[in-house]
């Protein structure tokens, strides 16, 4: 399999732009190799500028639950470009969406859309901040939640503690209000509000799916929600990625948690632009106009991504039960793929949830950053580049999620258990 176009493409890329990417982790840094360019998406499958067809198994990193150019959801957008691609005043598909967002999310009674999943944080932070007259907020190691300034705060140890910035350019007097705890972690969440009673919110992925897939434990949530009650907080699902991923109706509707306030992105847009933040009308009431607390974009709400949006969650709402079936399939995968690593004395760790499929190598089960940061790098990438090579592309870092779609078939998962079978052997014959 030749690869040299990519090559080529990658060298004139990193010319110019930085790193030869548009966001980081496209940049193959972790796993070694060239990034492969890609020309198509049809279906399940990519094919790169050197003409090579993979299964994709990143799907743009979630969006695409019904894979590459479903035609509902590219009829929508067709039909919506020749219309005019941006207005800047208010359309009938804004609130269209809108009502679909609502009939999915028993907490959510009004909602604002925006244009990325970081965005959607950034505004229901300081949504919350409005609400609770506060300033600091908790959140967890390993979660993601966009490249806003506040929320770009790594891991400490696993002790709760005031954040430094994990990148420089941004002030260290901008992460002083966010702390940290761990992970699946009651104890070190109990220590943030033992530490400040200044805590306006708690945000949480709660299907983790930034430091690999690390679900939440149902009781840690439970008592997160009680912990939020009883000092006046509010608590924050971020469902940019596990929103229509994980689950059909939010975290909430598998574990029985009740957030005040729920970003949304990837899927809500189908392959465009969009993220979204509701919560119930009491708390989105203090949005601006409506409210004090401002927030605005020119392009919120674009009439291309609300088409592209309303499609895909069309689809969704007539196919509820398509979740089971790809969750039946996801993992199917990650079982295969465990049991060849095994027959390799290799150990995996693996879990399902939804569409979302993760896998570790660690010899213990992951339950929050630090675990998954003890998971063997050198074999992931070994991993990684032996099933690029045999036609399967899989999330270039360890700490990422995968994603299966409805075009993804029973048959190509076999196909790429018995590759992963192939691939195990080749690492451990060295
Ligand atoms: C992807 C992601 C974001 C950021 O969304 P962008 O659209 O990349 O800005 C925020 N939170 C979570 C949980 C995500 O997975």
């Amino acid at each position: 399999m030749s690869t040299d176009l990519s090559i080529k493409a990658f060298q004139e890329a990193q010319e110019l732009i930085p790193g030869g990417v548009n966001s980081p982790v496209r940049a193959f840094k972790s796993v070694g190799g060239t990034p492969i360019f890609i020309t198509e998406g049809e279906g399940a499958y990519l094919t790169d500028v050197d003409g090579n067809k993979y299964v994709d198994f990143v799907q743009s990193w979630g969006p695409l639950i019904f894979g590459h150019r479903d035609e509902s959801i590219e009829k929508a957008v067709i039909e919506a470009v020749k219309h005019g691609l941006s207005f800047g005043a208010p359309t009938i598909a804004e609130t269209e969406l809108a009502k679909l967002v609502v009939e999915f999310f028993d907490s959510i009674d009004k909602v604002r859309f925006v244009s990325s999943g970081t965005e959607a944080v950034m505004s229901a932070i300081r949504l919350a901040r409005g609400f609770t007259s506060r300033d600091n907020i908790v959140k967890f190691t390993g979660c993601y939640h966009g490249h806003s300034d506040a929320l770009l705060v790594e891991a400490g140890s696993g002790a709760a503690t005031f954040g430094n910035p994990s990148s420089p350019g941004v002030p260290a007097d901008f992460t002083r209000h966010t702390l940290l705890a761990e992970y699946n972690n009651i104890e070190s969440a109990r220590k943030c509000f033992a530490d400040s009673d200044d805590i306006a919110c708690v945000i949480i992925e709660p299907i983790a799916g930034n430091m690999g897939l690390v679900p939440a434990d149902k009781e840690f949530l439970h008592e997160l929600r009680k912990l939020c009650d009883e000092n006046g907080t509010l608590l924050i699902f971020d469902e940019v990625m596990s929103g229509f991923r994980g689950t059909i109706n939010g975290a909430e509707s598998i574990t029985g948690v009740k957030p005040d306030i729920i970003t949304l992105g990837k899927v809500i847009g189908g392959g465009m632009p969009v993220g979204a933040f509701g919560a119930r009308a009491e708390i989105m009431a203090i949005l601006s106009p409506e409210g004090p607390v401002y927030q605005a974009g020119t392009l919120s709400g674009n009439p291309v991504a609300m088409a592209a949006g309303f499609a895909a969650l069309t689809k969704l709402k007539q196919n509820a039960r398509v979740m089971a079936v790809l969750q039946t399939r996801a993992t199917r995968l990650v079982e295969g793929m465990k049991a060849e690593a095994l027959a390799c004395g290799i150990t995996m760790q693996i879990d399902v949830r939804g569409s979302m499929f993760g896998f570790f190598f660690n010899e213990k089960p992951v339950k929050n950053f630090a675990d998954a940061c003890n998971s063997d790098a050198d074999l992931f990438a070994k991993f990684h580049s032996g099933m690029l090579s045999e036609g399967f592309y899989f999330a270039c870092s360890l700490y990422e999620t995968g994603f299966i779609s409805t075009a993804t078939t029973d048959e190509m998962i076999e196909d790429t258990i018995k590759a992963s079978a192939k691939i195990f052997k080749a690492i451990t014959n060295g």
